[in-house]
């Protein structure tokens, strides 16, 4: 079974995507170009969010009307850039809960590491909302869902800024029934585990660091 790749081509996403791209970019402009886009992203992502209807007072009538129960998702950002993307989504959705999946990769055998793991209770009664800017190897993305899947969701979906073909295809081996949502599949990956033509580096980028 083939997992399915959405490529959110909104003109406001790509104009975004094109700044941060931009070597010239600052890191101050590439952190609020980060917040922006993932509001973005979080209107597409959440399209199917069920609303349930509740009785309000307009200053004119009592009416019936949709509202979300937030709580019941979570947004679960991979350290250390996924926290850029998360900042943006809860601004859309406040209300909606966060945990955090640590991660590193051993230099020897190259596996990823788990070093933090917080997650809100009740998984099973949560929608689950992944998030890390680069799905480069997938290795990361693919222990992390694993890692998520023990706490048993109702759903995952996993959302990024920019993937690659080589990444989208471990991610889905491993993970088919979890939609990725991203602004863009670029090219390829180098011989560095870069996307290209990508962004760069986007924790140091969005951090500052080097
Ligand atoms: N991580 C990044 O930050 N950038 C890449 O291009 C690949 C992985």
């Amino acid at each position: 079974m083939a997992g399915t790749v959405n490529v959110i081509d909104h003109p406001l996403v790509q104009h975004k995507l094109t700044l941060m791209r931009s070597k010239e970019t600052s890191t101050s402009k590439f952190r609020s170009l980060l917040r922006e886009i993932s509001m973005l992203l979080a209107y597409e992502v959440w399209r199917d969010l069920k609303t349930t209807l509740v009785q309000i007072e307009t200053p004119i009538a009592p009416m019936m009307a949709p509202m979300l129960d937030g709580k019941k998702t979570a947004i679960i950002a991979i350290l250390r850039a996924g926290g850029g993307i998360l900042e943006g989504m809860l601004d859309v959705l406040p209300s909606a809960r966060i945990g955090h999946i640590g991660l590193y990769r051993d230099p020897h055998t190259l596996a990823p590491v788990e070093y933090y793991f917080k997650v809100p209770d009740d998984m099973p009664n949560r929608d689950v909302i992944v998030v890390d800017p680069m799905l480069a190897t997938g290795n990361s993305a693919v222990a992390a869902v694993a890692r998520l899947k023990e706490n048993q969701p109702r759903s995952i979906k996993f959302v990024c800024l920019l993937a690659c073909p080589e990444g989208v295809n471990t991610f889905h081996n491993a993970h088919p029934d979890v939609p990725v949502f991203t602004a863009a599949v670029d090219e390829r990956l180098n011989e560095k585990s870069y996307i290209v033509p990508g962004l760069g580096d986007a924790g140091d980028r969005l951090f500052g660091t080097k």
